[in-house]
């Protein structure tokens, strides 16, 4: 299988460009960041008081997480319930964040980010997929952008329905990000055949083109 790795930290257009270039090239897309948003959305429906390393393995362990794609949208499935509409609430990108230090959280999605590069020419997108997930991966593209210009697409983003300002997602950006960077499992940090694309000065479509250079150079498949 063909497998295309993206990552780099909040709001550098990952999941975007990832399902543009998957509607290119007719591959699947993975959204990583979904499974860990999924695991934190089940902790916070147990309503749990304290969350620590130890109760969140106790968890973890009882967990059953399944990806279904329905009309081309990503659900992600936990114990049988759908977190979809919760998962991009900004409540659930700080807990998703502090989760995914615990070792036990990243050993359960791992295996299921590998089976789906094995079973499906595909793009994964997120913070260790060129590093631990995929290393052996075609292409891999690590994106990255000024700062302030992601938290404004975050801020676009964010949940017509959530009451939260620019500031807040600023800083809550630059706490996820120096956490991502900081762990001590899988790290986000390029890996060292990525290709790094700043993107704040281009659009999407112009981010995808490049890729597309990049992709088509090394492509083993036809058109
Ligand atoms: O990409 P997204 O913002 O949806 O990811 C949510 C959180 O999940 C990130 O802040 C990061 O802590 C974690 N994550 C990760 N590894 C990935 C994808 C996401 O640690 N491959």
């Amino acid at each position: 299988m063909y497998n295309i790795a993206i990552d780099g930290p909040v709001g550098s257009g990952k999941s975007t460009l990832a399902k543009m270039l998957a509607t290119r090239l007719g591959f699947r897309f993975l959204d990583t960041g979904a499974l860990y948003r999924g695991v934190a959305c089940y902790i916070k429906y147990k309503n749990i008081d304290k969350i620590d390393e130890q109760s969140i393995n106790k968890i973890v362990n009882e967990l059953t997480i399944k990806i279904k794609f329905i009309n081309n949208i990503q659900h992600v499935i936990i114990n049988n319930l759908d977190f979809t509409a919760q998962l991009r609430e900004e409540d659930i990108s700080m807990l998703s964040s502090q989760i995914s230090n615990y070792k036990s959280v990243r050993d359960k999605v791992l295996l299921l980010q590998r089976e789906f590069a094995k079973e499906n020419n595909c793009i994964l997108e997120g913070r260790d997929i060129g590093t631990v997930i995929l290393p052996n991966a075609d292409v891999k593209f690590y994106l990255i952008a000024d700062e302030k210009i992601r938290a404004t697409r975050r801020y676009l983003q964010s949940v017509s329905s959530e009451n939260i300002s620019y500031e807040e997602i600023f800083n809550d950006l630059k706490k996820r990000d120096f956490d991502n960077m900081h762990r001590e499992i899988a790290p986000l940090k390029p890996a060292k055949d990525s290709i790094i694309i700043d993107n704040t000065n281009m659009t999407i479509e112009e981010c995808a083109n490049l890729c597309m250079k990049y992709i088509n150079k090394n492509k083993p498949f036809k058109d």
